[in-house]
């Protein structure tokens, strides 16, 4: 089973919709194997969005991305990366689809509610770069048959 990275951005904690989109991706069948509050810095963003570094924006990016503790996670399931990808919808709020958490939440090319890897090899980068293995949980499922025929695990 494939794992992803997310992020629930300032926006999502300071708006109080930690719990609705923590909700959607539990309510899909993503499973939670790791989870935890941190205060990101400038060395860390840096990295995490090092292919932005000479955009304008930038500096803003970084401001919003460390005006409050985000949360961290890790979601497990088939397809993990472009599933989480698809609920996330489009960068922009704004043109984000309905039905994807952008595209309900949000009205900003910023302030978009959530990160999520974009492949399984920045998956596997950023998991590495925000949670030692000993925080990654590997635990079962009691009703795991009711979210995959037999042929998809
Ligand atoms: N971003 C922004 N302005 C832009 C493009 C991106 O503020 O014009 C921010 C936005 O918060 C976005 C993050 O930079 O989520 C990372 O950009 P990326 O292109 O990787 O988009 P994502 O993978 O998050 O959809
Ligand atoms: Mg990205």
């Amino acid at each position: 089973m494939e794992q992803t990275f997310v992020i629930l951005k300032p926006s999502t904690i300071v708006r109080g919709l930690v719990g609705d989109v923590l909700g959607r991706f539990q309510r899909k069948g993503l499973q939670i194997t790791a989870m935890k509050m941190a205060q990101l810095d400038e060395q860390i963003l840096r990295v995490h969005y090092a292919h932005l570094v000479d955009r304008p924006f930038f500096p803003d990016l970084m401001q919003s991305m460390m005006a409050t503790p985000v949360i961290l996670m890790v979601l497990k399931g088939k397809d993990a990366v472009e599933v989480v990808r698809t609920m996330t919808g489009a960068t922009n709020g704004r043109k984000a689809a309905p039905g994807t958490i952008r595209g309900d939440y949000s009205m900003s090319g910023q302030e978009n509610i959530v990160h999520a890897s974009d492949s399984p090899e920045s998956a596997k980068v950023e998991i590495e770069r925000f949670f030692k293995p000993e925080e990654i949980f590997d635990y079962a499922l009691p009703h795991f048959r009711n979210f995959y025929a037999p042929d998809e695990v």
